[in-house]
């Protein structure tokens, strides 16, 4: 028996080899709870949009180096990477927070409240943490002088990415994410996993939520200009009426998430936001124009719809003798959750929040820039409860808004998640 149970006992210390720093992480939570709110108030009230996060990168900077944290600044415009190396060699474990507010006028009596103000796309606004970016930038500097206070007992090193930009930039054409940019300067090159979470207004403080594989949708634009042939609205067999094929591709398009996609697997989603063409009651146009957005789960069904769409406008068009032009811009990808770690992942979730305060989430099909941090490596993203107990999803404001609203007594699940994080991942190696 005797030489049975020792090689078990072995086993199980190595892969649990750091959950006994749980304890340790908990402690340092509640102790530094109260000070990262204040950040994140001090955060919200001086909201800073893409690209433009001078004064939170400044303040992030200066708070990981006074805790020993190695740091680069001016990653990816305004982003701030720190690195804590552990007292032991191990795996290097990225942990990763957004910074970036948006163009939306708070309203509300918070104390902290945001009166800053700017000019966007040629119109005055407000701007505000609507996004609730401002607390996991909190949240993360707290998990940093956590992780920091037990730094000679990590088997393994730290990375903090606090990146610009999450919700979008698109400057003289060109479109890109916070996390894109930081990828392509090589960001996620020494990097075994990431972790990153985000905040919810619709989900209890206390819960957290997560979803294997594709969580959330890759968005992409797509444009399809109908070109027919001009004529006068009385006689329209002189020519090629591009509104009538528009009609029907419009109509075509929406059997590819009937017919084409596997709808048990994952859903997908096919908009025309915006048809234009034509100017008079009787004149036939030679074009009309149409936009709109594609979402899809997955590399394969984002495919599989962007060949359909094709395939049916084309085809459309020439049955009618009108000609199709179908341009498809990617944007986000879909955020997939690696399946591996996640099932590793799901007892840190459960012993961060308790079992029956961690769900599956179905999937969202809106999208998040961490997508492009998972394509380069393993992955994992949560949703963090931030709605008051007790408060309805249904009546309560949604990100983006101007009544958007966190309750802070969640932050604390955050502290300690993502430190869980990192040292269970550690004892994992
Ligand atoms: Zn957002
Ligand atoms: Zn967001």
């Amino acid at each position: 028996m005797k030489k049975l149970i020792l090689p078990l006992f072995l086993i199980s210390t190595m892969a649990f080899g750091q959950t006994n720093l749980r304890p340790q992480i908990d402690q340092k939570a509640s102790e530094i709870e109260s000070k990262v709110i204040e950040w994140r108030r001090d955060i919200h009230q001086n909201p800073e949009l893409g690209n433009q996060e001078f004064r939170t990168a400044k303040k992030i900077a200066d708070h990981l180096r006074s805790l020993g944290i190695e740091v680069k600044e001016n990653m990816a415009v305004t982003g701030v990477v720190g690195y804590l190396k552990g007292g032991k060699p191990g795996p290097t474990v990225a942990l990763r927070a957004d910074m970036d507010a948006l163009p939306v006028t708070e309203r509300g009596d918070l104390p902290f409240k945001s009166t800053v103000t700017t000019v966007y796309n040629g119109q005055e606004t407000g701007v505000m943490h609507a996004c609730g970016h401002d607390t996991h930038v909190a949240i993360l500097m707290g998990v940093a002088e956590i992780l920091a206070s037990m730094k000679d007992q990590l088997e393994g090193n730290v990375k903090f990415i606090f990146q610009p930009a999450e919700e979008g930039i698109n400057e003289e054409g060109v479109t890109t994410w916070g996390a894109k940019q930081l990828v392509e300067e090589g960001v996620m090159e020494d990097v075994d996993a990431i972790f990153g979470l985000h905040i919810s207004a619709q989900t209890e403080v206390g819960t957290i939520g997560y979803r294997p594989g594709p969580a959330q949708a890759a968005v992409d634009n797509l444009e399809i200009i109908v070109h027919g042939t001009q004529a006068h609205g009385a006689s329209p067999w002189s020519g090629v009426d591009p509104i009538v094929t528009a009609s029907q591709i419009v109509t075509g398009l929406q059997t590819i998430l009937s017919r084409s996609v596997n709808i048990t697997q994952n859903p997908a989603v096919v908009t025309i936001g915006a048809i234009h063409g034509g100017i008079r009651h009787n004149i036939i146009p030679e074009k009309v124009e149409m936009i709109g957005t594609i979402r899809t789960f997955g590399d394969e069904q984002q495919a599989l719809v962007h060949k359909r769409i094709t395939e049916i406008a084309t085809n459309i068009a020439e049955s009618a003798g009108a000609r199709a032009e179908v341009n498809i811009q990617k944007l986000y990808p879909s955020t997939v959750n690696d399946l591996e770690l996640t099932a590793k992942m799901v007892p840190t979730l459960e012993a961060a929040a308790g079992k029956d305060h961690v769900r599956v989430n179905p999937p969202v099909t809106g999208a998040e820039d961490f997508s492009f941090y998972q394509r380069e490596k393993p992955g994992l993203f949560i949703g963090l409860g931030g709605m008051k107990k007790g408060g309805d999803p249904t009546k309560t404001p949604s990100h983006h808004t101007p009544d958007f609203y966190i309750d802070e007594s969640g932050f604390i699940l955050g502290l300690r998640v993502m430190s869980y994080f990192v040292v269970d991942y550690m004892g994992m190696k």
